[in-house]
């Protein structure tokens, strides 16, 4: 019999490896905030139109590229942050795996300006569907400018299932408001369809909250702080009064990446039990710190599941931090009485 097998064409797998990462704009959001993040940018823009279908530009005053390394950041596995496989177990950066850039440019129209600081000029480079369409020399300044528009143009299913502007823009904004929570100490500015969502000075992590989710919130937040070998524990927790029925303020940062856990979760409430009623949603905004050596983020392309070590050590520190900051603050077990 004949051989069947062969190697995929390089845009075919980056379009099947465009399908893990970008699920929504939001997804595209997301990705191009960490990457500015990662290039130490103290400024980061984002402006969006039609939720994201039509345009996603992420602005920042980075590091920038060279003029081969910004054609070669859109290749697979194309990245400056790790080079051998006990790097992943030292993670510093939000990025590592090399592919994102590939798998947007995959499936939209991309156009990115970046200049290195040492260079008088920059670049400019037009990428449609993997496809190079240019690249030309740019006056520009220091940092990247990463537009990305008409996503999913050649996947008209991909396309259809988007939802209203309007659902896809919420996306965005959860997007944001995670990055820009983990990273306080950057500014921030948003903007939707040409008018500014959000305008956040550098500022330090209870003002960033505030700034996020208003002035009274202030009033609501308790602080959490502990440090033990495992595990550094800081941030605010929710006094219980202002428990919500629905979820929404909810936040885990592991080494100053968003991260969702289940299991964490439930420490919070188990520290919360007693003060708010059954069924009841607490918020909270808590930081963990942990050596990089003893946390796997590399479970899922998106990578808001992650691994710890001692998961166990961990849930039980942060429950005892978190009743006894509660107990301080003299947050009175109100509920305890009405039995
Ligand atoms: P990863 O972030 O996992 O390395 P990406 O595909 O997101 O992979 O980016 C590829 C590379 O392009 C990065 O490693 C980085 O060197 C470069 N890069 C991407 N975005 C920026 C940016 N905003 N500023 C500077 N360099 C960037
Ligand atoms: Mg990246």
């Amino acid at each position: 019999m004949a051989d069947i097998i062969r190697l995929l064409p390089d845009h075919v797998a980056n379009q099947i490896a465009a399908g893990e990462v970008v699920q929504r704009p939001a997804s595209v959001v997301k990705e191009l905030l960490e990457n500015a993040i990662d290039a130490q940018s103290t400024d980061i823009k984002l402006i969006v139109k039609d939720g994201g279908k039509t345009l996603i530009q992420v602005v920042d005053n980075g590091i920038g590229m060279s003029d081969t390394d910004a054609r070669l950041s859109f290749e697979r596995h194309a990245t400056s942050k790790i080079q051998k496989a006990e790097d992943l177990f030292n993670l510093h950066t939000k990025g590592f795996r090399g592919e994102a850039l590939a798998s947007i440019a995959a499936i939209a129209h991309v156009e990115m300006m970046t200049r290195i600081a040492e260079d008088e000029v920059g670049t400019h480079i037009k990428i449609e569907g993997s496809r190079v369409i240019s690249q030309e020399v740019a006056v520009v300044p220091k940092g990247t400018s990463m537009m990305v528009k008409n996503l999913f143009f050649n996947i008209p299913a991909r396309r259809n299932f988007l939802k209203s502007d309007q659902v896809e823009f919420r996306h965005i904004t959860d997007e944001f408001h995670r990055v820009a929570l983990a990273h306080p100490q950057v500014s921030f500015s948003f903007y939707n369809n040409g008018s500014e969502v959000f305008n956040l000075p550098a500022n330090d992590f209870r003002k960033r909250i505030v700034q996020i989710f208003g002035r009274k919130t202030n009033e609501k937040l308790v602080p959490v702080n502990e440090e033990t070998q495992v595990v550094k524990i800081t941030g605010y927790v929710q006094k219980p009064e202002f428990a919500k029925k629905s979820r929404g303020e909810q936040f885990f940062f592991a080494n100053d990446r968003f991260i969702k856990s289940p299991y964490l979760h439930h420490a919070v409430l188990g520290a919360f039990e007693g003060l708010i009623k059954p069924g009841m949603h607490p918020g909270y905004f808590i930081c963990l710190e942990v050596d990089p050596a003893t946390i796997d983020i590399n479970i899922h392309p998106t990578k808001t599941e992650v691994k710890f070590d001692d998961e166990h050590t961990l849930y039980a520190y942060l429950k005892s931090t978190i009743k006894h900051s509660l107990g301080q603050f003299n947050v009175a077990p109100s509920l305890d009485f009405e039995k």
